[in-house]
This record gives C-alpha cells, structure tokens and sequence, in this order.
C-alpha cells in the first residue's frame, strides 16, 4: 500500500456484463462476480486506443498512456452496489435449516471459535472471502460460428453481472485523462452486454471497498448465486 491517494470510480452498466472467468464449455456461462481491475483497465485503454491509436513507437502520444496504463495509475475492482464480502474469518452454518441458522454468524477474529451450529447442532463453515448478494441476469444468446454469423439453432445461456446498476471502486492516483465521463465497454465490445458509463472523481476521497482477502491482492473468482 502506497500514501496515493485514491479516486471513486462508479460504473452504470446500461446492460448486462459478462465478465470472463474460466473458459466454460456447456449450456451455461458464467460471469466473474465482479469485474477485476484489468478489465477496467483493459477497457479504458480501448477507448483511449480507438481515440489516439495503438501507443507504438511513433505515436505522439505514447507517453500518456505509459503514464496512464502502466505507471501512475493503479485500477482496483468494481464491486457491484449492494454486494459484501464475506471475510475469511466468519463462521456460519454450513447447512442451514432454520431462521436460526441463516441468522447466526461469529467472527472468529475476535469471538471464541465454534465448531457447531448452536441452532441445529451440525457443522460449520468458514468464509472464503466470497461475495454475497450478487445480482445476475440469465439470458440466452446465439453462438456465433467464426465469422460471427449466429449458428443455427446453437443457443447458450449466460449469467450476467445485472444491468441497470451501478459498480465501484477505486483508482489508485489519478491522471487529467480519466477526469472525462465515457462510454465504456466492460468485460469485450459487443453490441448485447458490457456498455457502461464511467465517471471517475478527480477529487481523492476514500471509498468503502472490500481489499482483497488475498494476501496476493487478487480476487477469487466464485460463481455468482443462480439468480
Ligand atoms: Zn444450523
């Protein structure tokens, strides 16, 4: 952790995202269950990219993007609002029966451990640093052959971050350049998912994001509850 100081980023998706994790062969398509800083990055780099052109040698411009997208800037994850993560201390039930059991939870950073459920006396399980309350959509998409030409009768279904909701995190120091509301697309440019608007404050201010649970900083990558 460095004294840089932080910038609020919101993200409205105006559709649904799908966020790639492990490629995935069957009917069902998952999405990440948050969208991790190299995507975003990976997406304000697009836009810069399509407005200035690939930062090759000649390009007048590559300085700023060196300094944009590998130097003074740190893109942390979006978490979608309403979403928590579930520490790597708590302990809950691991299979609840009762009103009891969904309710009841310690931490077992500072209260005595446990073993059992008090409610109904079975085992318990321990936080992997999950998220919870991940809203998803499902919705069923042609697969498209190599040319991007819709196979007949291939269809899949994909679960997508919600659209019509909004994402934060944070930057890690700021440059003039992202001070610019736009269009991004997160998680590949296609015409059905990924469209979002992304604003990022120019003003530091903290913002209240999980850190990682990792001590690698990376996120784990569980699927999303079923919708
Ligand atoms: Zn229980």
């Amino acid at each position: 952790m460095s004294d840089t100081p932080a910038h609020g980023i919101q993200a409205e998706a105006h559709q649904g995202l799908a966020i790639g994790g492990p490629a995935e062969v069957g009917f069902d398509k998952r999405s990440l269950d948050h969208v991790p800083g190299s995507t975003l990055r990976g997406a304000l780099a697009s836009v810069w990219v399509r407005d200035h052109g690939p930062p090759t040698a000649g390009n007048p411009r590559r300085d700023e993007f060196i300094d944009i997208f590998e130097r003074t800037v740190r893109f942390g994850p979006l978490f979608q609002d309403g979403t928590a993560l579930v520490p790597l201390s708590a302990v809950f039930c691991k299979y609840p029966r009762t009103a009891g059991c969904r309710s009841w939870s310690i931490d077992a950073a500072v209260d005595p451990g446990a073993h059992l459920c008090p409610h109904c006396g079975q085992g318990v399980e321990t936080g992997k640093g999950q998220l919870t309350g991940v809203r998803t959509q499902r919705t069923l998409r042609a697969g498209l052959d190599e040319r991007g030409v819709p196979k007949d009768g291939y269809l899949f279904a994909r679960h997508e971050l919600s659209r019509g909701t909004t994402y934060r995190g944070r930057l890690v120091g700021h440059h003039p350049w992202l001070a610019e509301e736009r269009t991004i697309w997160l998680g590949g440019k296609t015409s059905t998912n990924g469209m979002a608007t992304v604003r990022i404050d120019t003003e530091p201010a903290p913002v209240p994001v999980p850190d990682s649970p990792r001590e690698d900083g990376r996120w784990s990558s569980g699927a999303p509850a079923p919708p």
